[in-house]
């Protein structure tokens, strides 16, 4: 089995689902009409792992109302996501994907739910709420933050996934180096688009090779660490 963190599979066709057998996949939403469609997707395939939210970039047009049908939705989840923050691509609605964030990370904690988030410019922010409401499990996906920030979400048990985009972005590969390997997790956020790349999950065998290749160890040994990485996050499968 491959383990994909991170992946928009509500955007995808009956096909392309039924060709990901050999996956296990954290399928996020973006709003509440993708989060029912998530749900019942999982409901059908047995190695979908369901989260619910909404998405920075779908704040801008939602409402509080929303947040409470959401709500009456979780108890059929078991992520929340994806949720986060985000100053690169909308910075304009900042402050309302506060609220919302928030909002987010309280249901979590109240259903004891892992959270699959995005955090582009928003790195050490998105860390912050997570560590001051004892938020304890989530991954950040596609992190391509600072650094040195790291060896702090590791040392909090919290998670970054690494995607296929690592093949041509530079930045990304050296995370995917330097992250403690406790820490790491693979994702496709499929069906995203990113200079050139279709992303799919069936790109996450190749990105494995790439950063065994890179770290110096075997693949194989690197494929254990992400499945137990992945079931640690999730509780799952
Ligand atoms: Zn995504």
């Amino acid at each position: 089995m491959l383990y994909d963190a991170h992946c928009h599979l509500h955007e995808l066709d009956v096909e392309e689902l039924l060709e990901l057998k050999g996956y296990v996949i954290a399928a996020v939403s973006d709003d509440l009409e993708s989060s029912l469609r998530t749900l019942d997707i999982a409901e059908e395939h047995r190695n979908v792992v369901p989260c619910v939210g909404v998405h920075p970039w779908s704040v801008g047009e939602a409402s509080m109302s929303h947040l409470r049908e959401l709500e009456k939705l979780v108890e059929r989840a078991k992520c929340i996501g994806e949720v986060g923050l985000d100053r690169r691509f909308v910075p304009e609605t900042y402050s309302k994907q506060l609220e919302f964030f928030k909002f987010f990370v309280k249901l979590a904690r109240d259903y004891d739910l892992p959270m699959n988030i995005h955090a582009p410019d928003a790195w050490r922010d998105v860390y912050d709420i997570l560590v001051r409401y004892d938020v304890e499990r989530a991954v950040i996906h596609w992190y391509t933050g600072p650094l040195d920030l790291l060896d702090e979400i590791a040392e909090k048990g919290y998670f970054i996934s690494i995607n296929p985009a690592a093949q041509v972005q530079e930045k990304h590969m050296r995370v995917a180096v330097q992250v403690k390997l406790s820490s790491m997790l693979v994702e496709s956020d499929a069906p995203y688009k990113y200079r050139g790349l279709s992303l799919t999950p069936k790109l996450i065998p190749k990105l494995l090779s790439l950063i065994a290749e890179a770290r110096r160890m075997s693949l194989s040994e690197l494929t254990a660490i992400v499945e137990r990485n992945f079931k640690r996050l999730f509780r799952s499968l």
